[in-house]
């Protein structure tokens, strides 16, 4: 029987029977897990703290038998803003399952793993504009997975002058005579500056800036669109989040 010491985020937690639950983690040192929390529903439980969806906790995880069960949790951040607030919790519970849907390996969750962190800090403890918010977040998240949208020239022809499409299957950005590609949508040069600023910036100064809501929209139904281009599906939390947000 192995055990691991590991920093971690809870991303998802179904409860099983009467008192356990099955909660998924992104840890530093084992990626993407499932770990069964038993006892999870029980009041005096030592695990609920530590093992509540959102919660970034240190992890003592047992492997046994193929499956990992938590044998500690000693929670660090709750991110409790988040729960009090149904669109706050609603934008949580998205960066969550775009996050585990990418299903990333060890190597790329400790390099997530600060991203999807500052982002729920965000979304939790300030008043910043939340879709611009997720917007950053997806494409670096598309970055640091190595879908790194092309931003800065036609990504098809290479030309450098007026790009004003977005391509998501084409893999960026399309200039005017490349953009009667099917799924080319129009992108702003203000939405298009902020995405090359939000691409390159360091960690801390990407969400810091301001932009239009017409211009996060475009910025958003890029990254939306990479996202789901990548991935093959559209996310059921997206879905419920385009109806508490009233945006289609
Ligand atoms: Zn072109």
């Amino acid at each position: 029987m192995d055990t691991i010491t590991t920093d971690g985020v809870v991303l998802a937690r179904t409860f099983v029977g009467e008192k356990d639950a099955i909660i998924k983690i992104l840890t530093t040192e084992a990626g993407l897990v499932s770990a069964s929390a038993k006892g999870i529903k029980n009041m005096k439980s030592k695990l609920a703290a530590g093992c509540g969806v959102f919660t970034f906790s240190e992890f003592l995880l047992r492997y046994d038998r193929g499956k990992y069960v938590v044998a500690s949790a000693k929670p660090k951040e709750g991110f409790y803003g988040l729960s009090a607030h149904i669109e706050r919790l609603s934008f949580a519970t998205y960066i969550a399952e775009l996050t585990r849907t990418f299903a990333p390996s060890a190597e790329d969750a400790k390099i997530i793993l600060p991203l999807v962190l500052n982002t729920l800090y965000l979304l939790a403890n300030t008043n910043k504009n939340m879709s611009l918010v997720k917007c950053v977040f997806e494409l670096r998240l598309l970055c640091l997975l190595g879908y790194t949208p092309e931003l800065d020239c036609c990504s098809l022809c290479g030309d450098t002058e007026q790009l004003y499409f977005f391509s998501p299957t084409s893999g960026g950005i399309v200039c005017r005579s490349c953009g009667k590609v099917p799924d080319a949508c129009i992108v702003t040069p203000d939405a298009l500056t902020a995405m090359r600023y939000a691409q390159g910036a360091d960690e801390k100064k990407a969400f810091s800036f301001a932009l239009s809501a017409s211009d996060i929209d475009e910025f958003e139904r890029c990254t939306e669109s990479m996202c789901e281009s990548v991935l093959g599906k559209k996310l059921s939390s997206l879905t419920y989040l385009k109806q508490i947000t009233g945006k289609k």
